[in-house]
């Protein structure tokens, strides 16, 4: 049998049946359908000691680390860009981000007051001495919030965004109008201070979710590119760039998480070398990068992972292919800034005013 000719694409009716085919590999692992035990749990998996929930996961996390061909069949791990290839391939359009120095976006999920504490106390001083500024999820109803930290984080030129509702981890799970309800006690958080994006926590989401958001927020960044064994096997959507779905623009979370290296077990140089190789080839492949890590002492508020998160924040500064970006930047570099689509989001115009 003769070899199949890759060297020229396909011919496509217009650019339609293209867009299809690199929308539908896209989004074939990009949805956590079938909820993890965590969210069916009778009550909050929170309620666990915290200690004994970080070493229940890191004794998963080295069996899982050992399973890596079950979990990382598609997109594969730590870094798939399947569908960029694809997309290139097929569509003459090239990524925005090609030229030029790549965006580089820095979040944080607040998971607790201590997160909070953390990233006040150890974060902020780091990220400003390098000229970055960080997105920061708050989650609205698990503990009571300390406003005059949540004031002085945005008062310092930091974004603040919405974390789920009280990352019991049901909210993508829930009935569609429980789902609301859960969503619109983020209400007053939005208005306070001026949010436009939406993270699910432990990055739970599906379509239903996805859509729901469409009607809230300017942004979602909750779809990993390369999701690892978390929150569920096989899950990504293997692009480093935004993209349009159900009507809200999403910004993959690009880069492997403080979490799941820490609990696949590899230590600090190991981290910051994979960080360090992931976002060249993200640079390389016209994507954007865009890193989570949460403030909390067992994940990266710790000496070992702060410094391991300093010197990644050297890297950046000092590669001139790299520059700080937002999410709200690359969304409307993008060209995926949305029409309100009804009164409980803020235009686009308002985002960019209240966000200057
Ligand atoms: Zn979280």
């Amino acid at each position: 049998m003769a070899d199949a000719d890759f060297s020229a694409p396909p011919a496509f009716e217009g650019d339609t049946e293209a867009e299809k085919l690199i929308s539908s590999l896209r989004e074939l692992r990009a949805f956590t359908d079938i909820p993890p035990i965590s969210s069916r749990l009778p009550i909050s998996y929170r309620r666990m000691p915290g200690p004994l929930r970080v070493r229940l996961a890191r004794l998963i996390g080295r069996w899982q680390g050992r399973r890596e061909h079950h979990w990382a069949d598609f997109p594969g791990w730590p870094l798939d860009l399947s569908t960029d290839i694809l997309s290139d391939w097929l569509s003459p359009r090239t990524s925005p981000f090609r030229d030029g120095p790549t965006p580089v976006v820095l979040t944080h999920d607040l998971d607790s007051a201590e997160g909070t504490r953390n990233l006040l106390a150890r974060f902020l001083d780091l990220e400003e001495a390098s000229g970055a500024r960080s997105t920061n999820f708050v989650v609205p109803a698990a503990w009571p919030l300390d406003h005059g930290a949540l004031e002085e984080v945005k008062r310092r030129g930091h974004e603040l965004a919405v974390h789920g509702f009280d990352h019991s981890n049901r909210t993508a799970f829930s009935r569609p109008e429980e789902r609301r309800d859960r969503l619109a006690a983020a209400g007053e958080l939005i208005e306070r201070y001026a949010m436009v994006g939406y993270r699910a926590p432990s990055l739970l989401r599906t379509r239903a979710l996805l859509k729901d958001l469409s009607n809230i927020y300017l942004y979602d960044s909750s779809i990993p590119t390369s999701g690892g064994p978390f929150p569920t096997a096989n899950n990504g959507c293997a692009t480093a760039r935004p993209f349009l779905i159900e009507g809200i623009a999403e910004l993959p979370l690009t880069m492997p998480r403080d979490g799941t290296l820490r609990f696949l077990g590899l230590d600090g140089d190991a981290i910051l070398a994979l960080w360090r190789a992931c976002a060249d080839q993200i640079s390389e492949a016209g994507g954007v990068v865009v890193l989570l890590t949460h403030c909390e002492e067992t994940f990266s508020g710790g000496d070992q992972m702060l410094d391991v998160y300093k010197r990644f924040l050297e890297y950046i500064t000092s590669n001139s292919r790299f520059r700080w970006s937002s999410p709200m930047e690359i969304i409307s570099k993008a060209g995926l800034l949305t029409k309100p689509a009804n009164s409980q989001r803020l235009s686009a115009e308002d985002a960019a005013a209240k966000l200057q």
